[in-house]
């Protein structure tokens, strides 16, 4: 299966490792779970323009961005399945070269890489896709056999369509993908 799979948050660790350095670099002290809306700012308070700043400033190596906890195993497993993935990110095209060096450091430099993909299903057709933005994935249902939503402090909603799955770990999204296609087989 075409698999496209989000990069901040969802492999790359980002808010977890950027938001302990944003005492120091922007004043303010906040923690993952405050962040409990996509316009990040007003949880944080600090004008758009700051967090912009800052959020350039972390994806140009200000700070060092760990893998989400079994993203490298998870992404190598869904590849070693037969999964012909595809890492989609929304990161502009600038900051392309440092994304490109982050997979290498990572072992995934051989994985295609999009960047600057406001629009998601247009670089598909995908199988299935992981993304941890509500909006993304809402969009992606609409074409997107399976949208596995990447739980987040900032994504959590009272209710989900039906082929968007709610997942928190990477084995979650393991095992819901290998679900999807033994359902899909018995269908
Ligand atoms: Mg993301």
């Amino acid at each position: 299966m075409r698999i496209g799979l989000d990069l901040d948050n969802c492999i790359a660790d980002l808010w977890g490792s950027a938001l302990p350095h944003a005492t120091e670099m922007l004043g303010v002290s906040v923690d993952l779970e405050d962040i409990v809306k996509w316009e990040m700012w007003e949880c944080m308070g600090v004008t758009r323009d700051e967090f912009v700043r800052f959020h350039d400033e972390c994806l140009s190596g200000a700070v060092v961005v760990r893998p989400v906890l079994g993203a490298i195993p998870g992404v190598k497993t869904l590849e070693s399945e037969g999964h012909d993935v595809t890492v989609v990110t929304a990161r502009p095209d600038e900051f392309a070269a440092a994304t490109f060096a982050w997979l290498s450091t990572h072992g995934m430099d051989h994985i295609p890489l999009v960047t600057g993909a406001t629009d998601k299903s247009a670089a598909g057709p995908w199988g299935a896709f992981v993304d941890d933005n509500l909006d993304t994935c809402m969009l992606l249902s609409q074409s997107v056999e399976l949208v596995l939503l990447f739980d987040r402090p900032w994504n959590r909603c009272e209710s989900l369509p039906g082929n968007i799955r709610r997942v928190r770990t990477w084995d979650a999204v393991l095992d819901t993908i290998r679900g999807h296609i033994i359902d899909a087989r018995d269908r």
